[in-house]
């Protein structure tokens, strides 16, 4: 029977103990597992090859983005350097430009060092993407909603593009989670998620993931989750199972508290522009509207002042907490111009448009209205200290 997302969430990969009974899938806390003879073992042989608690991850992940088949990674950045090292010197990659900042690094100072090239571009427009692609083009690299601008990309439109040039679509879907979008519905490829964000949502482990559907692919990329090793253990695996059993549940509140925060925003003196694709004069809200459920719980805004000020406010707010990542529990916030985008280059930064008044927010599950209440006066403190400075 297929069983519905939540339903999914909480028992795909799952089944209870077949030694014990034990409800809840043990931490197989092992590197190695006995063999009866050589190469005859229970299914185990070695860790980093294949994992008890890993594997139950790898199944719920797959349910997730109803995909035949999921890997699990000890960080987003090595799912992404699985992916890439699908490549060979010589090939080239048109990607999302404003898209995670840890991203653009491996792309640019990693794997440019091995001969492989990367076209950056606005995949908001399919012609701008149709116009990056050359012959050599073997992975069309999409962030949508992207990072920090919150521009949606219309994933069906591009991957009908990339599949006619014979080119893989990637979708880095950790912002959507699959509760609100899935990417290999709408005929991506590969969808690649940094877990430490919603999917474990809880601020406390590393991990990333690659789901996908093509049999021959999925080994070669198990084949490399192998050769490179950049595996989970499984304590962190058993962390990442807990926080998904509540993943339904999170997303839903974080979205209705980001909506209400948005809103809130926009009507505030000091801020000069609030990016969120759910109101609808956004130039995403009608993509947005088309492939995602809802509208997440990234809220990005410019405040009315210069860097400076810019990071005197970023002093101010008591309850929300400055520091990188997002999706979990606790409501972050972040200068992308000094943090999340630092390794950017200044020029290539302005240019597409992340500027040095810009904050990311990432509403957590507190009492909206004491989020609200927070931001209020850190925005006052802000406008009384512009005040003083021109009297
Ligand atoms: C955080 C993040 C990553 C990298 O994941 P890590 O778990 O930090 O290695 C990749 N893509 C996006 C969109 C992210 O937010």
């Amino acid at each position: 029977m297929a069983y519905r997302f939540d339903t999914r969430a909480i028992h795909a990969g799952q089944p209870d103990d077949s030694a014990t009974g034990a409800v809840t899938t043990p931490i197989y806390q092992t590197s190695t597992f006995r063999q009866t003879e050589p190469g005859v073992n229970r299914g185990f042989c070695y860790s980093r090859t294949d994992h008890p608690t890993r594997r139950a991850l790898e199944e719920n992940l797959a349910a997730l983005e109803n995909a035949r088949h999921g890997l699990a990674f000890a960080s987003g950045m090595s799912a992404i350097h699985n992916v890439l090292s699908l490549l060979n010197a010589g090939d080239h990659v048109v990607s999302t430009q404003d898209l995670y900042g840890g991203a653009w690094r491996i792309f640019t100072k990693v794997f440019a060092r091995f001969g492989i090239t990367f076209t950056f571009v606005d995949t908001t427009s399919t012609a701008a993407v149709e116009r990056a692609l050359k012959p050599e083009t073997k992975l069309l690299w999409l962030e949508t909603p992207s990072n920090p601008l919150l521009k949606v990309t219309d994933i069906a439109a591009c991957a009908a593009i990339a599949r006619a040039w014979g080119i893989r679509t990637v979708v880095d879907n950790t912002f959507a989670t699959p509760v609100l979008q899935q990417p290999l519905e709408l005929g991506a490829d590969i969808v690649i998620h940094s877990t430490t964000k919603y999917i474990n949502g809880h601020s406390d482990v590393l991990g990333g993931a690659v789901l996908l559907n093509d049999d021959a692919l999925h080994s070669e990329l198990k084949f490399l989750q192998n050769a490179i090793g950049a595996v989970p253990g499984p304590q962190d695996c058993f962390l990442i199972l807990r926080g998904i059993k509540t993943l339904g549940l999170r997303v839903e509140r974080h979205c209705s508290s980001a909506e209400l925060l948005a809103r809130w925003l926009v009507a505030q003196p000091s801020v000069r522009r609030v990016y969120y694709p759910g109101f609808v004069d956004d130039p995403s809200h009608a993509i947005a509207r088309q492939q995602m459920t809802r509208f997440g719980a990234i809220v990005s805004f410019e405040l009315e002042a210069d860097l400076d000020e810019t990071r005197a406010f970023t002093r101010r707010p008591h309850l929300w907490t400055l520091a990188e990542s997002l999706g979990g529990v606790k409501s972050l916030f972040c200068h992308p111009a000094s943090m999340t985008h630092a390794s950017v280059e200044p020029e290539v930064r302005r240019g597409v448009g992340i500027s040095d008044s810009l904050i990311r927010l990432s509403v957590g599950l507190e009492d909206v209205r004491d989020l609200i209440d927070d931001l209020d006066q850190a925005l006052r403190r802000t406008r009384a200290a512009g005040a003083e400075r021109v009297a």
